[in-house]
C-alpha cells in the first residue's frame, strides 16, 4: 500500500496542526509521500502566507521594497521552526529568499515561497527528503502542465526516494521560471505526486471532514458525502465547491487512483471517498449528491422565431463572443430562444453593450435582452437519472420560497440541473434546494 497525502493551509498553520500532521504521517507507513501548502489562516481574522507573499510582490513592484511586509513573513515561519524545534539555522534560508525575492521580482516565484518554505520545515520535522517542486512539475510554453514530462520527472525522482516532502502549488514554465497554478493548486500537486508514484490513494487533509452536501457557510452543520464519483466531484468543484481544486482530478482520473478527503482535527472520521463511476456503491437512497454555485453572472437572452432552420445562427452568435476573446460558461437553448451565460468579470469597460450591438447586427434576432448579477446554482447527482419528478420538486420548492428562475439548463449527462437566480436570491435557493432533497428525504 502507498499513500501519497496533501495537507492545506490550515493543517500547516502553526506548529500545534503540523504537530498533529505528523501523528497522522507516523500512524501510517504507506503515508510516505507528502505535498505540503503554505500556512494559512490560525483563526477567522488571520492572513494566509500566500496573501502576504502576493502583497510583497506588489510593494515591491509599487515601493521597490517588501522588507517591512516580509517581516511578517520571517515572523511566522521563524516562529513555526522555533515551536517545533527545527535545529538548522532557519534565518538563513529566510535571508536567501527575501533576496531572491527583490532579484527576481515575479509574482509567482514570490507566492510560490509560502510552498516551498513551509515543505523545508516540514521534511526537517518528519526527517524526510526534500524534493523541490521545480525539479519535477514541468508547465509548457502555453502555461499548461506537461503532463508527459512531470509524470516522468516524479516516478524517475521519486523511485529513488523512500519518504519524501513535497511543496505544492508550483512548478517551472518552458523557459525554466518559477511559475505556480492558480489559487488553490497545492491539490493538483497533489493528485500528480499520487499518479506519478502509482498510489493506491491520494488523501487530501484539510480542516473539514470531507466534502458537504453544500457549503457548511450557507448550510450549518450540511451533512458530509460519504462517496461521490470523479464526475459529480467535477461539476461541484467547478461550481464552487471549493475544499478541492477544479482542476485536481484530472491526473488521477486517468489512472483510477481514488481521493480520499480527510480532516487533520478529526483524523479518525472517514471522510468522502471519489472514485471513478465503476468502484461506486449506490445506496440507492441519494437523489442529490451535492449542491454548489457561483455568484456574478451575465446573461445574454436571444429570441428569433424558426432560429434552428437558419443555417450558421449559432456559430454567427458564438463568434461575436470568441472574436472578444472571452469564455461561454453556458449555453442553454429552446426552440426560438438562445441565452449565452458569460462570467461579468469578463465583461468590463462597454464590452457588453458591444457584443449585444454586434450580436444585433449578424443575425438581427427578434428581441435581445440582457440579465445581470445571476448566481449559478448547480444541483448534482448521478441518483437524479435514475429519478421521476426531480426537476419538479426543485422548482416547486424554489417556487414556494418565493424564488424566481432566471435561466435553466439541465446537462446531457442527467448528472446535473444548473439554473440561474438573482445574486441576492443565492443562499436561500442553496437552502431551498437543501431542505427539499436532503431533509425531506429522511
Ligand atoms: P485547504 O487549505 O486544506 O486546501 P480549503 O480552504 O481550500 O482547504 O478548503 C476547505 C474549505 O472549503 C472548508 O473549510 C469550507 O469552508 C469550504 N467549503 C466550501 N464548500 C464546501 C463543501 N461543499 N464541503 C466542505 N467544505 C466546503
Ligand atoms: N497556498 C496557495 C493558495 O493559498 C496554494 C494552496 O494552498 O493550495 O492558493
Ligand atoms: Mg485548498
Amino acid at each position: 500500500m502507498l499513500k501519497v497525502c496533501k495537507f492545506g493551509g490550515t493543517s500547516m498553520a502553526d506548529a500545534a496542526a503540523i504537530k498533529k500532521v505528523k501523528e497522522i504521517i507516523s500512524g501510517d507507513e504507506s503515508r510516505r509521500y507528502i505535498v505540503v501548502s503554505a500556512p494559512g489562516k490560525r483563526n477567522k481574522d488571520d492572513i494566509k502566507i500566500t496573501d502576504t507573499l502576493y502583497k510583497c510582490y506588489n510593494d515591491l513592484a509599487e515601493k521597490g521594497s517588501c522588507k517591512e511586509r516580509f517581516a511578517l513573513i520571517r515572523e511566522r515561519f521563524l516562529k513555526i521552526a522555533a515551536d517545533l524545534g527545527i535545529k538548522s539555522d532557519f534565518k538563513a534560508v529566510l535571508d536567501a529568499t527575501e533576496r531572491e525575492i527583490a532579484e527576481k521580482k515575479s509574482a509567482d516565484f514570490t507566492a510560490s515561497r509560502g510552498e516551498y518554505l513551509s515543505a523545508r520545515i516540514m521534511a526537517e520535522y518528519l526527517d524526510f527528503e526534500f524534493v523541490d517542486a521545480e525539479d519535477i512539475v514541468r508547465f509548457d510554453s502555453q502555461g499548461r502542465l506537461n503532463e508527459d514530462y512531470t509524470d516522468d520527472k516524479v516516478k524517475t525522482r521519486l523511485a529513488r526516494i523512500e519518504r519524501a516532502v513535497i511543496p505544492g502549488f508550483y512548478g517551472r514554465d518552458s523557459q525554466g521560471n518559477i511559475k505556480t497554478f492558480s489559487r488553490g493548486g497545492s491539490d493538483i500537486t497533489g493528485s500528480i505526486i499520487a499518479r506519478g508514484v502509482n498510489a493506491d490513494i491520494y488523501e487530501n487533509w484539510t480542516d473539514v471532514s470531507g466534502f458537504l452536501v453544500c457549503d457548511p457557510r450557507i448550510v450549518p452543520g450540511a451533512e458530509t458525502i460519504r462517496q461521490i464519483t470523479y464526475k459529480e466531484l467535477r461539476e461541484l468543484s467547478y461550481m464552487g465547491a471549493s475544499v478541492l481544486h477544479a482542476e485536481a482530478i484530472f491526473p488521477v482520473m486517468k489512472v483510477k487512483i481514488p481521493i480520499n478527503i480527510r480532516n487533520t482535527f478529526k483524523p479518525d472520521d472517514p471522510g468522502t471517498m471519489i472514485v471513478p463511476n465503476e468502484q461506486y456503491k449506490s445506496t440507492n437512497d441519494e437523489i442529490i449528491t451535492g449542491i454548489a454555485g457561483k455568484k456574478n453572472f451575465t446573461v445574454i437572452f436571444i429570441e428569433k422565431s424558426m432560429m434552428n432552420s437558419e443555417v450558421g445562427f449559432v456559430r454567427r452568435v458564438l463568434s461575436v463572443i470568441e472574436h472578444h476573446g472571452l469564455c461561454i460558461e453556458h449555453v442553454p437553448s429552446g426552440i426560438d430562444t438562445l441565452s449565452i451565460v458569460l462570467e461579468s468579470e469578463q465583461l468590463k469597460d462597454g464590452v457588453l453593450s458591444d457584443i449585444v450591438n454586434e450580436i444585433r447586427e449578424n443575425v438581427s434576432p427578434d428581441y435581445v435582452h440582457v440579465i445581470e448579477n445571476i448566481s449559478l446554482i448547480a444541483t448534482v447527482g448521478h441518483g437524479m437519472a435514475r429519478r421521476k419528478g426531480v426537476a419538479a420538486t426543485l422548482f416547486t420548492a424554489l417556487a414556494n420560497a418565493g424564488i424566481n428562475i432566471a435561466m435553466i439548463d439541465q446537462g446531457s449527462s442527467e448528472l446535473n440541473i444548473i439554473i440561474g437566480v438573482a445574486n441576492s436570491d443565492y443562499e436561500k435557493c442553496i437552502k431551498a434546494i437543501h431542505d427539499a432533497f436532503v431533509v425531506q428525504n429522511k
